[in-house]
């Protein structure tokens, strides 16, 4: 049976100006060096490294006023490989 995430996209034009920036709500982990300043990385007991989220699930790097990341140069290499309209962005789309 098919799941209703492909029906989404066949009657929602999905674009990232239409959706709450959902996919900087997931954990992002850090797995390559891009500049991501200090103060936006959590590291856990480990020494495992990922974006820090804020008490309202959003990453810490997201510009809550305009839904924007603050650090789109310095992004995160998961945050470049997320392609809008992918599967995983089909998952996450919610409209605002
Ligand atoms: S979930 Fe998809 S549409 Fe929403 S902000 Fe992320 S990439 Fe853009
Ligand atoms: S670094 Fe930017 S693109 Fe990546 S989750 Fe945080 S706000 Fe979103």
């Amino acid at each position: 049976m098919q799941n209703s995430v492909p029906e989404i996209a066949e009657f929602t034009e999905i674009t990232c100006n239409r959706c709450q920036a959902s996919c900087c709500r997931l954990e992002v982990l850090l797995i390559s060096e891009t500049g991501v300043p200090e103060r936006y990385i959590a590291t856990d007991r480990w020494g495992g490294q990922t974006m820090a989220r804020l008490d309202d699930g959003w990453c810490a790097a997201l510009n809550r006023q305009t839904m924007n990341c603050m650090i789109y140069a310095q992004r995160p290499q998961i945050c470049r490989d997320f392609k809008m309209g992918g599967h995983e962005c089909r998952v996450e789309f919610t409209t605002g």
